[in-house]
């Protein structure tokens, strides 16, 4: 393996400080990542120097910050390995990029009595545009369950598919339990009956690489502040060919050909289309930057340098009395937990006391926890910048808060 756990630490210049007294320990990369240095220089650089308006400019600034800002869209296609830039639509993030699926796709397709399945262990994002596409439509929500280790029981998705199954729309990687699900076959099997494929992939861009064309589904869509990029900017990855059959979404400037009163207004092509008025510049110039970052240091050995330390966790985490973890043992990023009877914001508030963040509550995926027959986790996440050490601050903080209030 070849990877530099100091020299990456040193990238992030915000790991150095202290919370409450103590030492940072950063373990809620899960809910956004912190930015590498790379990351807010080339925000600052293009402020600095290069900022203008992108697209409809004649002058050499606009002009160049257009070029910038399509040669990202270059770079997110090579990162997922899109056969094509103009499969690489901007979006805010994950949020916004399913609610354009569900908005564009669902609202021109789908009718009543059509149906479309999503899983148990999916993020709000994943839930709420298509339960709200499914009123406006008439279509029916079904949902793949999950087994008690926190897999997708994928054995049931044949008897979820009928002829009115219109949608799969799956997360990579659970935000909750870590679990890494297997979307190619499910994606195959949702092909092979006609389907359209979303993948959320929030969870899954920064733990591996990731191939939409292997996978094979329709839509891929992640955010570029889980990313170790900034916020309010993501990429929503559509196969060409669906993509260019899809009306837009959102009305404005830049999406058009055309416009003509009192009606008539033509809109231009994907993936232009798809993005109505100014861009977040600099987010995208940022984003471009962060992939560069992970792409330089390379996505297998942040895979393995990442898995080390998910055992390292797991093995540490387990021997904390009072422990109960959720989630299957092969897994990305995220270790979820309860501790004794206490609920998950006391536990939280304790650890930041002794400068541990990590997250609490119903993770924006209450059916989840309805599962698992909870109202809230504790939920501590692995980036590729923490340590074992860490791991070990987390285990001794969870021991020391047992002692405090038994359980
Ligand atoms: N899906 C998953 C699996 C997530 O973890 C998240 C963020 N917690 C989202 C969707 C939503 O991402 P965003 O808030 O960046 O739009």
């Amino acid at each position: 393996m070849n990877f530099d756990l100091t020299r990456v630490r040193a990238d992030f210049p915000i790991l150095a400080r202290e919370v409450n007294g103590q030492p940072l320990a950063y373990l809620d990369s899960a809910a956004s990542a912190q930015k590498p240095l790379v990351v807010i220089n080339a925000e600052s650089h293009f402020y600095q120097h290069g900022y203008a308006a992108v697209h409809r400019g004649i002058h050499t600034m606009s002009a160049e910050a257009t070029t910038e800002m399509e040669n990202v869209r270059t770079q997110a296609a090579r990162f997922l390995n899109a056969a094509s830039p103009e499969e690489i639509v901007f979006v805010k993030g994950t949020t916004e990029g399913i609610n354009l699926v569900a908005n564009s796709w669902g609202a021109s397709q789908l009718q009543p009595g059509d149906n479309l399945i999503i899983t148990a262990m999916e993020h709000h994002a994943n839930i709420v545009p298509w339960q709200m596409v499914a009123a406006r439509t008439g279509a029916e929500i079904r949902v793949l369950a999950i087994t008690d280790d926190g897999e997708l029981a994928t054995e049931q998705l044949a008897s979820l598919i009928d002829s009115r199954t219109r949608l799969l729309a799956v997360t990579h990687v659970s935000n909750v339990l870590g679990t890494i699900n297997p979307v190619e076959a499910l994606v195959a099997q949702a092909k092979a009956a006609g389907l359209i494929t979303l993948v959320d992939g929030a969870q899954a861009v920064m733990h591996q690489k990731v191939d939409v064309q292997a996978i094979d589904c329709d839509f891929y869509v992640f955010s570029g502040h889980k990313i170790y990029g900034p916020s309010g900017i993501g990429i929503l990855y559509g196969r060409k060919t669906v993509l260019d059959t899809l009306p837009p979404w959102e009305g404005g400037g830049s999406m058009i050909d055309v416009v003509t009163l009192p009606e008539g207004t033509t809109y231009g092509k994907a993936p232009w289309r798809f993005e109505a008025g100014s861009p977040n510049t600099a987010g995208i110039i940022g984003l471009g930057a962060a992939l560069a970052y992970v792409e330089e240091l390379g996505l297998e050995n942040i895979q393995q340098r990442e898995q080390i330390l998910m055992r390292y966790a797991l093995d540490k985490l387990a021997s904390v009395p009072g422990i109960q973890m959720y989630g299957p043992q092969h897994r990305a990023g995220v270790i979820a937990f309860n501790l004794g009877p206490h609920h998950a914001y006391d536990v939280g508030s304790f650890l930041d006391q002794y400068g541990i963040a990590i997250r609490t509550g119903h993770h924006c995926a209450m059916p989840l926890m309805k599962h698992y027959g909870v109202p809230a986790m504790c939920r501590a996440s692995f980036a590729m910048y923490n340590s074992e050490e860490e791991a070990d601050r987390l285990a001794a903080g969870l021991t020391r808060i047992h002692r405090l209030l038994g359980g």
